[in-house]
């Protein structure tokens, strides 16, 4: 996976996670990024473009003539581009369907047409569903997403399994908690220090603010990815890759507000026990496998929080 030369195509390369994970992979090997620009951003590429060893496809992964002719050659497909919005994929119902599930099977029937066997994709705790409060592993069942996002994860999955399977691919799958960081572009962090920007002295909260989720670092959730499709050799690899650790919706306002050094900001809740109709409130991972391994992140959720505020902060939080 990582012997010199390797070459490596990213889908979504120019995201937020997606451009990390370039940053690092560019010292492995070759890297061509695949990305339409949807959610992503040039700039997050800038520093290697005109790189020899680097191209960048301004290209949509429905469109499946080109996608076919671009991953041809390359060994490793890190498969990280869908639409980001888990709420978008309620007013536009076909959005995950079609940036998840369909981008993800236009991915592996172009592998399979060019003979490229690895990929590495990027799901998400959504395929769980809401299972409560007990850790969930890798292997709970049955898997009932409450989201189409999490569905087009959930298909995706199985398209992988299915692929690798007949076709002798081999393939790992992150369930990844909530992923936090510099070039962050969505998400309860982003949004709050955007709002709080506009009006420092109130900030509605979605829900009850109650709701607790995992939160971890970029950096540490890219250590994970790249040590497990080091260490791990099986045709399927399936991790749930997040601290152990959570944060509330509040403790993120908090934070923020003490960062920004705002006094008497007015929280408002919008009620409810979740922040949308197929938010799933309370997150929690079990995530011995990727332990077993010898990762373990370096931040705990609420570390990943305020080191994540603190960069956006100092770096700019919008790229609006
Ligand atoms: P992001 O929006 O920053 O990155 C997604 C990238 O995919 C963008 O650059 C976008 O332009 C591109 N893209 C989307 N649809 C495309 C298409 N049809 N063709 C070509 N390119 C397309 O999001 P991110 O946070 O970096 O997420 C990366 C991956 O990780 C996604 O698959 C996401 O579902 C998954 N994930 C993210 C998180 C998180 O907390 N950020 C959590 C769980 C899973």
């Amino acid at each position: 996976m990582t012997k010199k030369g390797t070459k490596y195509f990213v889908t979504g390369g120019a995201g937020f996670i997606g451009s990390h994970l370039v940053d690092r992979l560019v010292e492995r090997g070759g890297v061509t990024v695949y990305d339409n620009l949807s959610s992503g951003w040039r700039e997050f590429l800038e520093h290697h473009l005109g790189r020899g060893d680097f191209n960048f496809i301004e290209a949509d992964l429905l469109d499946f003539d080109t996608l076919k002719g671009a991953i041809g050659g390359h060994d490793v497909v890190f498969h990280l581009a869908a639409n980001p919005d888990v709420r978008a994929g309620i007013a536009a119902t076909d959005l995950d369907l079609r940036a998840g599930t369909m981008a993800s099977y236009n991915v592996l029937e172009a592998m399979r047409r060019n003979g490229v066997k690895q990929v590495v994709f990027a799901s998400s705790s959504t395929v769980y569903g809401d299972a409560g409060i007990t850790p969930v592993g890798e292997d709970y069942g049955p898997l009932r997403p409450i989201s189409l996002y999490g569905a087009s994860k959930l298909g995706s999955e199985g398209l992988i399994s299915a692929f690798c399977h007949l076709f002798g691919m081999q393939g790992w799958i992150f369930r990844l908690a909530n992923i936090i960081g510099p070039r962050l572009t969505h998400g309860v962090i982003f949004n709050f220090i955007n709002r709080l920007k506009e009006n420092p002295g109130q900030l509605e909260i979605l829900g009850d603010g109650r709701q607790q989720k995992p939160y971890l670092h970029v950096d540490d959730c890219l250590d994970g990815m790249l040590l497990a499709v080091e260490k791990s050799g099986e045709p399927l690899n399936v991790f749930n890759l997040g601290p152990a650790s959570s944060t509330s919706v509040v403790r993120i306002a908090e934070v923020i507000v003490a960062a920004m050094g705002l006094k008497g900001v007015a929280f408002s809740y919008a009620g409810g026990d979740r922040g949308w109709a197929g938010d799933v409130p309370q997150v929690r991972f079990d995530v011995s496998s990727m332990n077993r391994l010898g990762w373990k992140p370096k931040y705990s959720s609420d570390q990943a929080v305020e080191r994540t505020v603190r960069e956006l902060l100092s770096g700019g939080a919008s790229n609006e």
